[in-house]
């Protein structure tokens, strides 16, 4: 090691035009706001050790520090992206490394997040519903505020009884479900949240590959059961009783909320409900109007068709 560094210094002395270009880099790199604040904070670093270390610290330099010149992750300059650089100083010594930055613990943490919700074949502008854009009228401030008093009760704790959500076609029922979602996986509930018509075909093709059992327990046991727009899909006795009977009843016994959003009131829902290939049954639809009465408090949501 030691010949090539004395050759190097030799170098160095000879070559004048190195020797102003490492001056230069050493002002600028003393110059910088953050390393003066280091240095300062640092005074038991002489200028030997900060010449010896001055590479760290004008690779420190060169870096964005937690995001402080990038606009998003994809946009990190750094030279290992998503990390940003951190000085020490410790027995005359200068350490850098590197620990992730904001930008990437805020996306790691929404990937953690949006993994808590199971949402089966909703929209993507459903799963990005903010409560905020749900705008505040008339119309809503009745559903609004017992959406608001569910979300603070649940950072106790997670109410009992969820919410039936019903109202016309376009109102924003299941943009508010949505936004209910968002809301809720901040504090890391799991919650599962179906499309109605897909709930009963998803558990009708379970049968082919034995995942029957597992995909009810699914729906029984999340923190939170959302299914969205619940009505005309039931013509099946069978999934009515069994599957969505079954799933209630076990939600209700352990006091576990579910949301549900229908075109449909209650008494018009349990016509529906009693209607099926089977001819009318009206004990049965009862029987699962009460269970929906036991896990939710029903809310009307009214105002204009938002579908352009
Ligand atoms: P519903 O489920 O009651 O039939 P949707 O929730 O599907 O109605 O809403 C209808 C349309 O209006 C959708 O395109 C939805 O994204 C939009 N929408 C609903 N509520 C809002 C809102 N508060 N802010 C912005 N867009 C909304
Ligand atoms: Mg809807």
């Amino acid at each position: 090691m030691k010949p090539i560094q004395s050759e190097l210094k030799a170098w160095m002395k000879k070559n004048k035009n190195f020797q102003t270009s490492y001056q230069n880099i050493r002002k600028e790199v003393l110059d910088d706001p953050s390393i003066k604040h280091f240095l300062a904070n640092h005074p038991e670093l002489t200028s030997e050790i900060i010449d010896k270390h001055l590479i760290k610290l004008y690779e420190y330099k060169s870096q964005s520090k937690q995001c402080d010149r990038c606009k998003s992750l994809g946009g990190c300059q750094n030279m290992i992206q998503g990390y940003s650089p951190v000085l020490e100083a410790d027995n005359n010594d200068i350490r850098l490394s590197y620990e992730k930055c904001h930008k990437r613990l805020e996306e790691e943490q929404n990937e953690q997040q949006q993994k808590l919700i199971q949402s089966l074949y909703m929209p993507k502008e459903i799963l990005q519903a903010r409560i905020s854009d749900v705008i505040q009228d008339e119309h809503r401030s009745n559903a609004l505020g017992k959406v608001l008093d569910f979300l603070e009760a649940s950072k106790q704790e997670l109410p009992k009884k969820g919410l039936y959500l019903y109202g016309s076609f376009g109102v924003g029922k299941t943009y508010l479900l949505g936004a209910i979602a968002n809301e809720l996986k901040k504090l890391e509930y799991s919650i599962s949240l179906i499309y109605m018509p897909e709930f009963v075909r998803e558990i009708k093709s379970s049968f082919k590959d034995d995942s029957f059992n597992e995909k009810v327990d699914f729906f029984k046991k999340a923190d939170i059961l959302m299914l969205d727009d619940m009505g005309a899909e039931m013509q099946s006795a069978w999934f009515r009783d069994e599957v969505l009977g079954s799933v209630l009843q076990y939600r209700m016994m352990e006091g576990l909320p579910v949301f549900i959003t229908s075109n449909y009131d209650l008494d018009q829902l349990e016509q529906e409900l009693s209607t099926t290939r089977n001819g009318v049954e009206q004990v049965k639809a009862g029987r699962i109007i009460e269970r929906i009465k036991q896990v939710t408090t029903d809310v009307k949501l009214s105002g204009p068709n938002r579908r352009s």
